[in-house]
């Protein structure tokens, strides 16, 4: 497995958010965490990154024990974050945004390839490669943040509620955007409370319920479990 998540717990102050979480993510394609508001599917991803430290449990990620580290130190091995609500820097333009991401690496010639590459990934990104990020719709804003999280050159994204608050069209492209990611051989963790939409993506998916999980399975067989429908798909 890329990442194994064991038994991790997280406090806010005295107040629990997880409460024994494992998982595991392997190398390749889309795992989900998929739950209700306040499930602690942030809190998850935020453990994985260091922003958060678990008072209990282990990650490993690649065979190391990285849940020590600092956040800084975890992005250099390889593990790219995409936070929920999508914070682009609103004063930079779109391309000095992108280079944001790159702030760790010293491969000058290969950051300039990959900027391009980012382009042509998001050509509408390329129309708007000097304007002001916040002037971005959100949809492309969102963009934005997938491409400065590539520009690291991650082994593994994270990816929180990438859907949130787009129109469907742009669900639709940011959903397509992800698959070819995926295709690259970059593997995701897809948080989304668009139950219906993680489980077409992902192959595998966890089920959060008050800081635990609840059900786990292969995505296809998630979708038709009774509970996941009623709870989660609306059936
Ligand atoms: P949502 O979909 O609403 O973002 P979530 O599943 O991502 O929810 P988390 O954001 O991980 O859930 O929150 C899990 C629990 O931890 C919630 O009860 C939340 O109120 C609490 N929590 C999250 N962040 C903090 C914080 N910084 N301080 C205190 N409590 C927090």
């Amino acid at each position: 497995m890329l990442l194994d998540v064991r038994d991790v717990h997280v406090h806010y102050h005295k107040v629990a958010a997880l409460k024994g979480v494992s998982l595991q993510v392997p190398s390749g394609g889309i795992v989900t965490i998929i739950g209700a508001n306040g499930a602690g599917k942030s809190t998850t991803l935020r453990s994985i990154s260091g922003l958060v430290r678990p008072s209990s449990g282990e990650i490993h990620f690649e065979g190391e024990r990285i849940d020590h580290l600092p956040a800084e130190q975890i992005v250099a091995r390889g593990i790219a974050h995409v936070p929920e609500g999508r914070r682009v820097f609103p004063d930079l333009s779109v391309e000095e945004n992108l280079r944001i991401g790159a702030f760790l690496r010293s491969d000058k010639a290969q950051i300039e390839r990959d900027i391009e590459r980012i382009f042509q990934r998001f050509p509408r990104l390329k129309e708007r490669r000097t304007q002001w990020a916040r002037t971005l719709s959100g949809g492309e804003q969102q963009m934005v943040a997938i491409g400065r999280a590539l520009m690291s050159g991650p082994k593994l994204l994270l990816l929180d509620e990438p859907s949130m608050g787009l129109s469907p069209v742009m669900v639709q492209e940011i959903s397509r955007i992800v698959a070819d990611i995926v295709e690259t051989g970059v593997p995701v963790v897809l948080v989304e409370q668009n139950a219906g939409l993680a489980l077409r993506l992902a192959s595998y998916a966890y089920v959060l319920e008050i800081g635990s999980v609840a059900v786990e399975g292969p995505a296809a067989e998630l979708k038709t479990n009774d509970h996941v429908r009623r709870a989660y798909l609306g059936a």
